[in-house]
């Protein structure tokens, strides 16, 4: 296999196609150089603002925070949103470990719980009386199941006076928020933005700043220097706190530019084109399952499979082929999981599907002959 291989993975994922002519043109540009108390790093900050707001349909009275990973702004989040008690839907390792990070801030943490592999019906969420946030997980990475939007908004509606706020790492750019039925999301960028790791963005809204404020009135510990309110005060003026992964926020200013340049439809639209492509393979094959029974809560971005046979040898023989998907995240599981982000095109993802039906073939009728035995 002389060709790159192609990168499946949730994250790191493979990158955005244009992110090399970009980061060519940056270091040229010597972006990594210069100041962040810059007019030059200001109108990065602002066009990269101005471009998220687009992308997300974004109203007035948000702002958009760079951090290191979203696993700090889970963190943000919990010490600057939440009093006392946040309520937190759990289905798998990203929803648990945000969870989890509450307890270790010494907050309570109220959680509903359905096992690996399920979703949440609106009807049967029940949200703790207690409960300052409301904490989804939208696209649960480990299992592939997805929230849909309208359960997020319509528990929003239901829940006026506590904040809502999403992980949405794995799926964003896909989902299409309402933004006035959620008070904040996150991304980190090595996912379906295709960049690489190191950026995680906030987005929240005034309400959750009025709640950090409320807080800090009270003598509690907010942070420092990422603390919501500093956070806030130099977003004001299209600064960080500290100095920020510049080269980072230029590339996704580039990236999210070329993705509004294609078209945030055609982006979803394609999106939901591999997806069914895949999902459609997998049901008819008689090597993989489905794993998400529920179709509502089956993820379009990550796409997780049981394989009928261990799955590590076929994970190793599409990687021999030349394409790299991901395994199971839970360890007692024969699973497979692969991406569907915007940086992989629909003949690309052809190839992938190819590629496995090869190999069911080779293994199911040619056994042994080859040089895939499963
Ligand atoms: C990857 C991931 C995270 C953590 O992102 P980092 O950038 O590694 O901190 C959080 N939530 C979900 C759903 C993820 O997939």
């Amino acid at each position: 296999m002389t060709m790159n291989p192609l990168y499946f993975t949730a994250g790191p994922a493979a990158t955005y196609p244009t992110v090399g002519k970009h980061l060519a043109q940056a270091l040229q540009d010597q972006i990594p150089s210069i100041s962040h108390r810059s007019n030059q790093f200001r109108s990065i900050y602002q066009d990269t603002f101005e471009g998220l707001k687009e992308l997300f349909d974004l109203p007035a009275g948000f702002g958009v925070f760079f951090l290191g990973s979203a696993t700090e702004i889970w963190e943000r989040l919990l010490q600057n949103c939440v009093e006392e008690a946040g309520f937190h839907l759990v289905n798998g390792a990203f929803s648990k470990k945000f969870y989890d990070f509450a307890h270790l801030l010494h907050k309570k943490a109220f959680k509903q719980e359905v096992p690996f592999g399920q979703g949440f019906l609106p009807e049967n969420i029940n949200v703790h009386y207690k409960a300052e946030i409301i904490a989804f997980t939208q696209n649960e990475t480990s299992s592939g199941v997805a929230t849909p939007v309208e359960t997020i908004h319509q528990i929003k509606e239901q829940n006026p006076g506590r904040l809502v706020v999403v992980d949405a790492v794995s799926s964003a750019p896909y989902p299409i928020f309402d933004f006035t039925k959620i008070d904040s999301m996150f991304f980190s960028v090595q996912k379906a933005f295709g960049l690489p790791a190191g950026l995680g963005v906030w987005i929240a809204n005034e309400k959750c700043l009025a709640k950090s404020e409320l807080l800090e009135s009270k003598g509690m510990l907010t942070g420092a220097y990422t603390k919501l309110t500093s956070l806030w005060k130099f977003f004001e003026k299209f600064e960080t706190p500290a100095t920020p992964n510049v080269l980072g926020i230029y590339l996704l200013n580039k990236v999210v530019k070329d993705m509004l340049a294609v078209g945030k439809d055609e982006i979803r639209q394609d999106t939901d084109l591999k997806a069914i492509m895949l999902y459609d393979y997998l049901r008819e094959s008689e090597l993989f399952d489905v794993f998400v029974e529920n179709p509502a809560h089956q993820s379009n971005t990550v796409i997780v499979a049981n394989t009928r046979k261990p799955a590590k040898p076929i994970i190793d023989a599409l990687a021999k082929k030349g394409f790299i998907i991901g395994s199971g995240y839970e360890k007692s599981r024969e699973q497979i999981r692969i991406a569907n982000f915007p940086a992989t095109s629909v003949e690309q993802m052809e190839s992938l599907i190819e590629a496995m039906q090869d190999l069911e073939e080779q293994g199911t009728g040619n056994r042994g002959q080859g040089t895939f035995i499963i």
